[in-house]
């Protein structure tokens, strides 16, 4: 469900494209890169609000776009405040360092962004130590949380949990939704234990479209929630995190002592509001995007990936079955001029996004199947 704006904006992007390094057109045929939602290029349209937006210097709060993404994504998530970010990665630690004073603990998956990408950064930035349970999904429940609690001696001379945090969507499960009804019991257990719950909500735009449920609902039981702008919004950079008028307070300090506090954001906020505005309602084309590579994939291999698998914009494959590893699949695609992520030794991620449509999509499958036929032929 494309708008007319994003459609047009998008053929002109298209065709500038060719002029682009990222974009080199080998053998006549274009690179079609499912590696992530974050290799989207701002739209023409986009790049034109970023032109004329009005800016100012944030460090004295006088940028009218930051204040308005602000004020915007505060209401959005039913938040009283919202503070502009420079990446998803800094909302995060921040989030931790506002929460948790160093030496207490936070409770979270070990695939989660937080600590599958940000161990070290936890640990040393915000002194956290991370206590990662094993989970079905990527879904942390109250049953997992408790179970981590327990798991360690408690007591004044040790880690004491303060925070629970949770991804929506999951990224390392292929990009699930994370339940509303669990993230309202994670709430109840909370209160009990006098906790705080996180949200990394870097896909929680998918989450949304694919559910239909508000950014407020999914946010209403969490203290704070962190956003990404430049994965399916197609902004070129940027994350928000919101909570309390206390949390964000806080918050602002620490991006100042992270360095991450910039002066005429405005830039980056006029995008990242462009992308709110135009590419939300849109990831539905992603997810549909999503099912047919899926589907494709299951015609191709044997055992077939389940597609019920994929709710959102990902799709995980399983290659051990053509007796290579990822970093080789991933290889002998690019050579095909198809660029997937090797995820785990033999686990590859294609994630779909503004910048590949349905006939790219097919494209893709074609590119698959010949290395897919290579691969048995091989063996
Ligand atoms: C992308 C991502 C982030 C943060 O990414 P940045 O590249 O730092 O903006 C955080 N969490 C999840 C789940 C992500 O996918």
């Amino acid at each position: 469900m494309q708008t007319e704006f994003g459609r047009d904006a998008r053929s002109d992007h298209r065709s500038s494209s060719a002029l682009t390094t990222t974009a080199v057109q080998k053998a006549g045929t274009r690179i079609i890169d499912l590696r992530s939602d974050t290799v989207t290029r701002p739209t023409a349209a986009m790049r034109a609000i970023i032109a004329s937006a009005p800016v100012g210097d944030d460090l004295y709060r006088e940028d009218p776009t930051v204040l308005e993404l602000e004020a915007y994504c505060a209401t959005l998530f039913g938040k009283d405040a919202a503070i502009f970010m420079p990446t998803g990665t800094m909302s995060n630690q921040i989030a931790l360092r506002c929460h948790i004073e160093p030496g207490g603990e936070a409770i979270l998956d070990a695939s989660y962004h937080i600590h599958f990408f940000e161990s070290a950064q936890s640990a040393c930035l915000a002194g956290v130590a991370l206590n990662c349970c094993p989970t079905v999904d990527g879904v942390l429940t109250v049953d997992d949380v408790e179970k981590a609690w327990l798991r360690k001696p408690r007591g004044s001379g040790y880690a004491v949990p303060r925070l629970l945090c949770i991804e929506n969507t999951v990224n390392a499960a292929g990009g699930r939704i994370f339940p509303l009804t669990t993230i309202r019991e994670l709430r109840c257990f909370a209160d009990q234990r006098k906790v705080t719950i996180h949200m990394d909500g870097a896909r929680l735009w998918n989450a949304c479209v694919a559910t239909s449920i508000t950014p407020a609902e999914y946010c209403r039981d969490v203290d704070t929630v962190s956003v990404c702008m430049a994965k399916g919004l197609g902004a070129p950079a940027g994350s928000v995190l919101a909570g309390s008028a206390d949390v964000i307070q806080t918050a602002r300090r620490y991006r100042k002592w992270y360095g991450g506090s910039m002066h005429q954001s405005g830039i980056l906020a006029a995008a990242a509001l462009f992308g709110l505005r135009n590419h939300r309602t849109r990831l539905a084309d992603d997810h549909a995007n999503a099912r047919t590579l899926a589907a494709g994939l299951a015609r191709l291999t044997e055992p077939a990936i389940a597609i019920s698998t994929v709710e959102t914009n990902m799709v995980m494959l399983d290659v051990a079955p053509f007796g290579m590893s990822a970093a080789v699949f991933a290889e002998r695609a690019r050579a095909e001029n198809l660029l997937v992520m090797p995820w785990l030794s033999t686990v590859v991620r294609m994630v779909t996004h503004l910048d590949v449509d349905r006939a790219d999509v097919e494209e893709a499958l074609r590119r698959l199947e010949r290395v897919i036929t290579a691969a048995s032929q091989a063996t």
